[in-house]
């Protein structure tokens, strides 16, 4: 056991192995049973549209698309430019990162078992593509 910064409300906790306070743990649960169920019913709304029907904070809301517990769904692929990939920045539309670094950093980790090894990051495209405040256009749905 070791003491943490909780991923979500920044309090110091005592970890099990969780990225976030039991405290976090439960509201968040809580949060996204009410999310999920506002969307079954109201399929496609906007972040802010969720956030105002059932009272969950936005960044409660974004920290569940980074969890991929939830993703945005939009037809350009680009995830309304809420998310981007941490590693080069591209437009995701659920989790922390864009595919292909994600099977960089899996691929690196494997190779560096026993060896030492340099993780090859991709080309920075859309390195000028911040993620702004949340804009709330872009449609959620429930992974
Ligand atoms: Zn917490
Ligand atoms: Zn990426």
């Amino acid at each position: 056991m070791e003491v943490r910064q909780c991923d979500f409300c920044r309090m110091p906790y005592q970890s099990y192995g969780k990225k976030i306070c039991g405290d976090c743990l439960l509201k968040l649960d809580h949060d996204f049973f009410e999310v999920k169920e506002y969307l079954y019913e109201n399929e496609g709304a906007s972040i802010e549209e969720v956030s105002e029907g059932t009272g969950v904070s936005r960044k409660a809301i974004m920290y569940m698309l980074k969890e991929e517990r939830l993703i945005v769904s939009d037809n350009k692929g680009d995830g309304g430019g809420i998310l981007t990939c941490e590693s080069c920045k591209k437009p995701i539309n659920t989790g922390r990162m864009c595919a292909s670094c994600k099977k960089a950093v899996l691929s690196a980790m494997q190779e560096s078992v026993g060896t030492v090894s340099v993780v090859k990051r991709p080309r920075q495209r859309a390195a000028e593509m911040e993620p702004e405040s949340i804009k709330g256009v872009a449609k959620l749905q429930v992974k």
